[in-house]
C-alpha cells in the first residue's frame, strides 16, 4: 500500500479478517449441505429448502401471451412477455420506484399501488378490455411457504420492505383483490421466487440448467430435486420426479458456526432492520457490501488512519457522507475495483463526487481500493461455495451443469464472475477446467421470462 507502520499493521490485520482459504471454503460448502439436508427433511429450518411446486423441466416449446410482475428488488417491474417456443421470447416492459413509505406502509396501499401500476402499463399496451384474462407470473422475492402454484403465504419480510398487514397472509391473494377492485383482466396464476424464474428462464434454452442464483439485492438460490429427497413433501403424488426448490439461502448459518464474520459485518447486522437474519445475505449482496467497506473506513478514520490520518491535518477532508449508513453504495465498489489508472483518479473522483471526500491522497485510494476488493472478493467466494454445496449435493452429470445468474452484482462488478470460477476450481480440484463442467451464465431478466414461464405451466397444469 505504502502508507505508515500503522496503516499497514491495520490492513494485514483485515486482509487477514477477511481472506478465505481453501480449507475454510470447504468446510463452509460441507455445512451449507448438511442445511440443505436438514430443510429437505423438516420444516422450519434455518435454510428452508421451499418446494415451488414448479414441477419437471421445460420443454423449451412453451408459447403464449403472459404478464410478469416483479415485486422484492429495487424497482417494481411489469412484463409483457410472449413466448415463441424455441426457446426464444419478446419482452416490453415497464419500471416504478417503491417508495420507502410503501414499503413500510400498510401491505393494501402497495396493492393497490401495483394493480394501478399493472392497469397504466396494460392501457399502454392496448390489452386492458381484453377478453380472456391474462395470466401473471407474480414474482415476490421474499420467504413465502407456497401451498399450491399459486398460494403461500408470507413468513418474514427482507431486504429493506416491511409492509404491515402481510405477514402470515397469501400475497396472491392480497394482489388478486386489488386487481379486482379495479377490474383488470389479470389471473395471479402463478407465485414466482426470483431464484425460481431465473432458473426457468435460463432452462428455456439450456436444458442441463441445474441452478437459477440472484446475486442482485439479495442472495438466493434455486435448483431442480428429486421428489423423493424431498422427505418433507405431504402434498401426495406429484407428476413429475422432480421440482424446483427455493432455497432460501440467505439465511444459511444465521446460527453462526461456519462463517467467518468480522466486527464490521456484526456491525452491520445489528443496525440492520433484521438482525440474526440472512447472515450469509449479507456477506454476499448489493444490498449490503458497499455498508461493509463503509465500516471498515469509518474504523479506520476513528482511529486516525484514514482520511485526515493522525500527524496530517486537512480539513477539506470531512464528510457527513461517509458517517452515513448505506451512503456507500455496492456500485461504488464496482468503479473503484475497476480503477486501473496509476494515481487511482477514478478512485479519487468517485470519493470527492459521491462521497464528498475531496483531496484524498494515492495512498488512502489504494486502501478504499483494496478494502473494497476483500469485501467484493469474499462475497465471489462464499456465493461460489454455495453454487458447489448444491452441485455437490446433486452430482455432476457428464455433461455438466448450466447455472443461471440474475442480479447486478453477478452482471457489473468486475471480476465477480471470474472469482467465483476461481473459488469454484479450488472446490472442484479433480476437475481440471471447472467452466466447462459448471458454466456460470448471465440470465438476464431471469424474473421476467421466467415467471411467465411458470404462469404458463401452472396454466398446462390446471
Ligand atoms: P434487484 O433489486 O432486482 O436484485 P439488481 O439485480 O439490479 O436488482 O440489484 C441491485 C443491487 O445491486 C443494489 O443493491 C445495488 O447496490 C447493486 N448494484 C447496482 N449496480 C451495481 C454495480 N454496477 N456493481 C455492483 N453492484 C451494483
Amino acid at each position: 500500500i505504502g502508507g505508515s507502520p500503522a496503516q499497514e499493521e491495520y490492513m494485514k490485520n483485515i486482509i487477514n479478517e477477511f481472506s478465505l482459504t481453501t480449507e475454510h471454503l470447504c468446510k463452509i460448502r460441507t455445512r451449507f449441505m448438511k442445511e440443505m439436508d436438514k430443510g429437505l427433511e423438516k420444516e422450519g429450518c434455518t435454510v428452508a429448502m421451499i418446494p415451488s411446486y414448479v414441477e419437471g423441466r421445460l420443454t423449451g416449446h412453451e408459447r403464449g401471451q403472459f404478464l410478469a410482475l416483479d415485486l422484492g428488488g429495487t424497482n417494481l417491474r411489469v412484463v409483457l412477455v410472449t413466448l415463441e417456443g424455441e426457446g426464444k421470447f419478446k419482452t416490453v416492459s415497464t419500471k416504478a420506484r417503491v417508495s420507502d413509505a410503501l414499503k413500510n406502509g400498510p401491505m393494501r396501499n402497495l396493492c393497490d399501488y401495483i394493480a394501478e401500476c399493472i392497469d397504466t402499463f396494460l392501457t399502454e399496451q392496448g390489452l386492458e378490455d381484453k377478453e380472456s384474462e391474462l395470466p401473471l407470473g407474480y414474482t415476490f422475492s421474499f420467504p413465502v411457504l407456497q401451498t399450491k402454484i399459486n398460494r403461500g403465504t408470507l413468513s418474514q419480510w427482507t431486504k429493506g420492505f416491511a409492509c404491515t398487514g402481510a405477514i402470515g397472509k397469501d400475497p396472491v391473494m392480497l394482489l388478486q383483490d386489488a386487481l379486482l377492485r379495479k377490474h383488470l383482466p389479470v389471473k395471479v396464476s402463478a407465485l414466482v421466487n426470483d431464484t425460481v424464474g431465473t432458473l426457468l428462464s435460463n432452462a428455456y434454452n439450456k436444458p442441463n440448467t441445474l441452478a437459477g442464483l440472484i446475486l442482485g439485492t439479495g442472495a438466493n438460490g434455486a435448483y431442480i430435486e428429486k421428489i423423493s429427497n424431498i422427505k418433507k413433501w405431504k402434498d401426495g403424488p406429484t407428476k413429475s420426479p422432480e421440482m424446483i426448490i427455493n432455497m432460501e439461502f440467505g439465511a444459511f448459518d444465521n446460527e453462526r458456526q461456519a462463517l467467518p464474520l468480522t466486527r464490521f459485518d456484526n456491525k452491520l447486522d445489528r443496525e440492520s432492520i433484521n438482525p440474526h437474519s440472512q447472515i450469509f445475505e449479507k456477506m454476499i449482496s448489493g444490498m449490503y457490501l458497499g455498508e461493509i467497506v463503509r465500516n471498515v473506513l469509518v474504523d479506520m478514520i476513528d482511529r486516525e488512519l484514514l482520511f485526515s490520518p493522525k500527524g496530517t491535518f486537512n480539513p477539506n477532508v470531512w464528510s457527513k457522507e461517509i458517517s452515513t449508513m448505506w451512503a456507500f453504495e455496492t456500485s461504488f465498489m464496482s468503479k473503484i475495483e475497476e480503477d486501473d489508472t496509476e494515481n487511482l483518479s477514478q478512485t479519487k473522483e468517485v470519493l470527492d463526487t459521491s462521497l464528498n471526500l475531496s483531496n484524498v491522497s494515492v495512498v488512502e485510494c489504494r486502501i478504499v481500493k483494496k478494502v473494497s476488493e476483500l469485501v467484493g472478493k469474499r462475497a465471489a467466494r462464499l456465493a461460489a461455495t454455495a453454487i458447489a454445496g448444491i452441485v455437490s449435493h446433486c452430482g455432476i452429470p457428464d455433461e455438466g451443469v448450466d447455472i443461471g445468474i440474475d442480479g447486478s452484482l453477478f452482471e457489473f462488478y468486475p471480476s465477480f464472475k471470474t472469482r467465483m470460477y476461481e473459488a469454484l476450481q479450488e472446490l472442484f480440484p479433480e476437475h481440471s477446467d471447472i467452466r466447462t463442467k459448471i458454466r456460470l451464465g448471465l440470465a438476464k431478466d431471469g424474473s421476467g421470462v421466467g415467471a411467465a414461464l411458470t404462469a404458463c405451466v401452472a396454466t398446462k397444469a390446471e
